[in-house]
């Protein structure tokens, strides 16, 4: 019994992977009606959703509370996201600098750190924090940068 729910080592780990996998499939039968909320099988997709989303939540209370996860951290972490989230969904995410402006200092940057290769530019780029001292840009947001670079 791996990381089940009863195992002495990361109980409940199985299980949130089962309920993530069981989210994922609810999503891709919604993907497949595109979009509709009965399945060709009859089922109420939303209904299932909402009863998978819950089946995580309470997959990960447990592996948080049984495996002594720091609680606090991930509240934090979930407001943080959230909050993310809801920029992103209203269109309010910060953007300071134009995408010229950018291409130019992230190339400033990389010549600055070094990088002579587009391998070197890649691993800095992997290390967000650095860019985040620069931009509020995603990470993927600068490598599409990075990719303009390299043209
Ligand atoms: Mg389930």
């Amino acid at each position: 019994m791996m990381f089940a729910i009863g195992s002495k080592i990361w109980p409940g780990l199985s299980k949130l992977i089962e309920e993530c996998g069981e989210v994922v499939q609810v999503c891709g039968k919604l993907l497949g009606t595109g979009g509709a909320q009965t399945h060709f099988d009859g089922s109420d997709l939303r209904e299932r959703l909402t009863e998978e989303l819950a089946d995580v939540l309470a997959a990960a209370a447990f592996v948080i509370e049984r495996n002594g996860l720091d609680a606090v951290a991930i509240e934090k972490r979930v407001a943080e996201k959230r909050q993310r989230f809801e920029d992103w969904h209203a269109g309010t995410a910060p953007h300071t600098v134009d995408d010229l402006d950018i291409s130019v200092r992230l190339a400033n940057i990389l010549q600055a750190e070094g990088c002579v290769t587009i391998k070197d530019a890649e691993v800095l780029l992997c290390k967000a924090d650095v860019w985040k001292k620069h931009s509020q840009k995603s990470e993927r947001e600068l490598r599409a940068v990075l990719t303009e670079w390299k043209r």
